[in-house]
Order: C-alpha cells, then structure tokens, then sequence
C-alpha cells in the first residue's frame, strides 16, 4: 500500500515524501482509513511503529479538507494529550514537519517551562494542540485555552498515563472538551484500566491491533547477566570496556540511581547525559539532543523520561536494574532494534530482581540467554539456564508486553 491509496492530500503528500517515508507502516495502514471515517479508535501499538503519524496524517488532512469552512477564528480543533514532555515535544515536531506544506498551525505546551511562551502562541491562534496534563488544566484553569471547538481528541501512551498517575486530569480534560467528538486513543499496552477508560471515553470504537500485547522487538538480542548487586557497577563498567559499543541507552529505576551511576561513569572517563523527572525541561531536552547528535554515546535515564523517546540508530540497551513491570522490559528493550536495524539488550540481575526475570520471561514467553562467562557472577557455582560465550551474537528475542501496574513515584 501507498500513502497515495491512503487517500491523503497533495500537500500532506508532499511534506511525507520530503520527511522520506516512502510507503505507510502497518499501524498507519490500519489506522489512517478509520480516523478519517471519523471512527473513534483505539490502537494498540508499540512506540517505534509510526504510530504518531498514524493519527497526525489523518487529523492533519480531516482539519485541512475543512479549512474552507467559514472562518471560526484559530480556535483549537485538535488535542493530543501526551504524558511526558519529550513525548509532547516529539509529537509536536512530527506535526509541524507533516504540516508544513499547509497553513495549519500546531503548539506544544508541556510543564516545568515558563508559562508566558506558551500564552502568547495560544493567544495567537493554533488549530492544533499537543500538551501534558498537568499544564493543560493550568492553563485551562487560567482561563487562556478554550477546549470548545475540539474536534478530536487523541490520548497517547494512555498505559503511561495511568502509570504516571494521570488517569483523573486525563478524564478531566476528556470532559472539558466537546461531548461531541472523535477520539483516538493509543497505548503500546492494554491493561484492565485502559480498557476501562476506553470504554468510557469512546463510542463504538475500532479496535485496532498491530503487534501481539506480547511481543518484544523482533530484532533486538537479550542477554541476562546474574550478579550481585554490588558488582553492578564494576560488571557495567566491563561490558563498555569490552562488549557494547556505540549509542547506549542505560535504564535504572530510580533518579538516585541515575545520578550515582553517572557520576562513577564520569569518573572513569566517559562522556555521559542523563535523563529524569528531577531535570529542569531544558536539562532534559540538551541532555537529549547531545545524546541524539553523538555528542555523548552513553545516556542513562529513568523508564518515564525514556518512554517513547525516538533515537536513530541507538546500539545498546543495558538493564541496569531490572523493572518490576515486565512490560516495561519490553518498552526499554524496544528502544534499540528500531526502523528495521539490529539492536543489542542486556540485562542485570541481582538476588532481589530475580522474580522479576521470572515475570519479564512469563511475559514475553522466551527463557532470556544467561552470560555466565563475566567476572562478577552471582554464584559461580550455580548452572547457567542457557550458557553463552561472552561476545557472542546472541539470536533474537521476542514476545512481551501486556498490563501495566499502578503509580510510582520515583522516577
Ligand atoms: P513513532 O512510532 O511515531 O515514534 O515513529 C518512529 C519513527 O518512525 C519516527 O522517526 C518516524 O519519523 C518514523 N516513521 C513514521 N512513519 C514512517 C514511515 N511511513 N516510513 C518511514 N519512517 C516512518
């Protein structure tokens, strides 16, 4: 299939073909002829898997077609709630490149920034609006956003959204708007309480699925590393020395972790950024653009400032700590192996953490490759589940994702 057959306009067309994109992903393909019935939606989907064109391309075209309706003034007719910033930022970027070839305009409003940018672009006029919860209702509550003439209305990442402890700001701005309108709602997960919201914002909704609720990256390698929580550190510092090579991305679930393993990297000469919610927005964004253009090779994060975020060409995942939510392996294992290349994960696990393996496999139905042949191993005298040489390429991964659990507050 073609974008073509998508039915979209020539100047939607034209900005897809200069992005590069040279036929529609499976998600678009799927999505993009039901947002423009005007159905409501819900899609299940991985980040990674253009999901965010999928609903940009047919809002952007549904907005367009009406353009020569009498003029309304720039009033608001398209939302995206996204639960993160750099979500917010990405989505934002992606709209304006979709965009460029047509006079409709977008802006993103995110918190953690000063507010005053963000009035004036409102007070100017935009017909589309990406933004995070909590600075939406701000602004809302102000007096400075009208949500009336919203047209569609897009949740994104909604599994985050409850993860986050957004659920009820969520509803709340879902109320805010129109009672009469389309929604699209997209979670790479669909646990009990998003089917729930889901039931009580759409109506009717196609239901649209792309990859199993199972399924990790297809071409990402796993390995498991067993090792003494102490040794963590020392056993990172020997896989840079001598296996994982280029872009790394290193996960651990607290802030005081991302901090601590920063500083015993810096320490040992490498280049490092970091990424989590105790970061002021322009920290997360430099951090990030360094990262992104090669300035440093290592970024270590938390799983909410990670999620979504779209790295080209990013080599490595190491598990530093292993996630208490299986499906949360499968977000950070997907964050290498995008966009057709090969990607590489591994994964540490101490004493306490090995429930969590047990879970993760349970998850994503595959026994992850042990490496015992590491100087840190947590017994040696224990059996390896499955031995592998160190440095060896290691066969694909597959299968995880499905419910996700309650808020945290740690990251
Ligand atoms: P997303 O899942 O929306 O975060 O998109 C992941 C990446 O795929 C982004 O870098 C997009 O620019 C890119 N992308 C989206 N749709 C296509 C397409 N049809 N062809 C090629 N790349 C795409």
């Amino acid at each position: 299939m073609s974008f073509k057959d998508l039915k979209l306009n020539k100047p939607i067309l034209r900005a897809i073909a200069e992005a590069g994109y040279d036929n529609p992903t499976l998600v678009q393909e799927k999505t993009i002829p039901s947002v423009l019935e005007k159905r409501d939606v819900i899609t299940s989907a991985q980040t990674g898997t253009g999901k965010t064109a999928a609903f940009a391309l047919p809002i952007l075209q549904l907005l367009y077609d009406k353009q020569d309706a009498p003029k309304k003034g720039k009033k608001i007719r398209a939302l995206i709630v996204s639960p993160t910033r750099e979500l917010a930022i990405q989505i934002g970027k992606n709209f304006k490149t979709y965009a460029k070839h047509t006079n409709l305009r977008s802006s993103v409003v995110y918190g953690g920034t000063s507010i005053e940018p963000q009035k004036d672009i409102l007070e100017k006029g935009i017909d589309i609006l990406v933004a995070t919860p909590g600075r939406l209702l701000d602004l809302h509550k102000q007096d400075l956003l009208n949500l009336d003439y919203i047209e569609v209305f897009v949740l994104d990442e909604a599994d985050l959204m409850l993860d986050m402890g957004f659920i009820d700001d969520v509803k709340k701005i879902e109320r805010l708007c129109p009672e009469t309108k389309q929604t699209l709602l997209f979670s790479a997960t669909m646990p009990y309480k998003v089917e729930q919201l889901a039931s009580s914002i759409l109506t009717n909704p196609i239901r649209i699925e792309v990859t199993p609720t199972s399924s990790a990256a297809q071409n990402v390698s796993q390995v498991l590393y067993y090792v003494p929580k102490k040794n963590k550190i020392e056993l990172c510092l020997h896989l840079l020395r001598n296996t994982v090579k280029g872009s790394i991305l290193i996960f651990r679930r607290t802030k005081f972790g991302v901090d601590k393993l920063e500083q015993t990297l810096t320490n040992n000469g490498y280049k490092i950024e970091r990424l989590h919610g105790d970061r002021t927005q322009v920290e997360r964004q430099n951090a990030l653009a360094d990262f992104k253009r090669g300035k440093v090779n290592i970024l270590i994060a938390t799983d909410v400032a990670a999620r979504g975020i779209d790295i080209a060409e990013l080599d490595a995942v190491i598990n530093f700590d292993l996630p208490n939510v299986p499906e949360t392996y499968v977000h950070r294992i997907g964050r290498t192996g995008r966009a057709g290349e090969f990607g590489n994960s591994y994964s540490f696990c101490s004493a306490d953490e090995k429930p969590y393996v047990k879970t993760i496999q349970q998850l994503i139905n595959v026994q992850i490759p042990v490496e015992d042949g590491h100087p840190y191993p947590l017994d040696p005298k224990a059996k390896p589940i499955v031995h592998k040489k160190q440095g060896s390429k290691y066969k694909k991964g597959r299968k995880g994702e499905g419910s996700k659990k309650k808020k945290k507050r740690w990251y």
